[in-house]
């Protein structure tokens, strides 16, 4: 892909695929070549593409009014956010729409300033995003050490780790920020309880507990944000990715006492709420509540990922519904990623030992099926390659 090192930065690497459609959970290649897409723009296609219910919404939006700016109300700011608050069942909660997952986490920094503390305490390996802001929250050195000085009063603690909260977070800590289960870093779950120990952390102290839901967010766990299961609450939610069904559309929600700390010309976006993009957001929502999608879910993925343990090879299947990581015994994450993709099926190499599979909430039995089957067929190609 010449072009692409000639007109485009490096910063990421160069693709070695070209799409140019899609259909559900299926992507077509420049080439006529066609895949399964199990990582469905990086989480964010929860209803895959050209879904009817999001083409009808943003067809119908962007040739009535294409942007308004903050100035002015659209109904459709006012309905998705009407939508999230009930989905937060908290009834003081209140929205703030940006484009982003890195903006959303920025909003959520700044809104903890509001509480009149500086310090946060953040988790290694966590990602929170790229932009300054987000990236002082995110615990990956990789990623951060090329831009230093970053963000002071941020310190990161080992994820899951409930001793190391303890000894960080005090009364003078502004917000404690986590992903309920880590995404990028290669679908890690928390220990039983730490969601809720960190609520009573939080409680003790003061400080925010920030709930970064961008990947797990919108049905891809099972439940809407996917801290549900903890029984507890954040007093603030991100959320982006799933969030536009494909479009850019990220959110920050703040609930309880926390939903008032923004006061007018506190913050703002000029693209935050855009109605084509918020026109998006109601037809995923409508649709994951119309098709009962959220136990489907829950049930695709628990059988899932018994079927994905079984194969030789495999040392660790987690996750949570439709957000799985598969961890091999072997360093052949990669290898297995190039064979997936070379027989029509698209995952993602998280690293070294770990793939992470994140189809789109509307797959079928029959797509399962096939992902299985070619799944199961390179890692047997891959291991032999690997023993001969
Ligand atoms: C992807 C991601 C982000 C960043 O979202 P962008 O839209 O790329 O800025 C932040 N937090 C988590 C948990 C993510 O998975």
């Amino acid at each position: 892909m010449k072009s692409w090192n000639t007109s485009l930065q490096a910063n990421y690497g160069t693709p070695t695929i070209e799409l140019i459609s899609g259909k559900g959970a299926l992507v077509t290649d420049i080439k006529g070549v066609e895949y399964l897409d199990f990582l469905a723009g990086i989480a964010t296609n929860v209803l895959g593409n050209a879904h009817p219910a999001i083409v009808r919404a943003v067809s119908k939006q962007i040739a009535t009014l294409g942007h308004v700016s903050n100035f002015y109300a659209h109904p459709n700011v006012l309905a998705l956010s009407k939508k999230l608050v009930a989905m937060t069942g908290d009834k003081s909660a209140r929205v703030f729409f940006c484009n982003s997952g890195a903006e959303a986490n920025e909003a959520a920094l700044k809104l903890s300033r509001k509480t009149g503390r500086t310090r946060i305490v953040a988790t290694k390996e966590a990602f929170h995003g790229r932009t300054m802001g987000a990236l002082s929250l995110t615990g990956q050195p990789g990623k951060r050490d090329p831009f230093k000085p970053l963000i002071k009063g941020i310190t990161h603690v080992p994820y899951g780790d409930m001793g190391a909260m303890l000894k960080k977070v005090s009364k003078k800590t502004a917000m404690v920020i986590v992903e309920p289960i880590m995404g990028e870093a290669g679908v890690i779950v928390p220990p039983h309880g730490y969601l809720q120990a960190l609520r009573e952390l939080c409680d003790e102290t003061g400080a925010l507990l920030v709930f970064d839901c961008v990947q797990t967010g919108m049905g891809r766990t099972g439940d809407w944000f996917g801290y549900e299961y903890s029984g507890i609450q954040p007093d603030v939610i991100t959320l982006a990715k799933g969030l536009g069904g494909g479009l850019p559309l990220g959110a920050m929600i703040a609930l309880g006492g926390a939903a008032n700390l923004f006061q007018a010309g506190d913050h703002g976006s000029t693209f935050g709420g855009n109605p084509v993009a918020t026109a998006a957001g109601l037809a995923v929502i409508d649709t994951i509540e119309k098709k009962g999608l959220l136990p489907r879910v829950s049930a695709i993925g628990v059988e899932l990922m018994a079927d994905i343990a079984l194969i030789e090879g495999v040392q660790s299947v987690r996750g949570a519904g439709l957000l799985i990581g598969i961890e091999f015994s072997s360093p052949i994450a990669k290898m297995v990623t190039k064979v997936c993709e070379r027989n029509g099926v698209l995952v993602n190499g998280n690293s070294e030992t770990v793939i992470r599979i994140a189809p789109p909430l509307i797959i079928s039995d029959r797509e399962v099926a096939k992902f299985l089957k070619v799944f199961t067929e390179s890692v047997h190609e891959v291991s032999k390659k690997v023993s001969d």
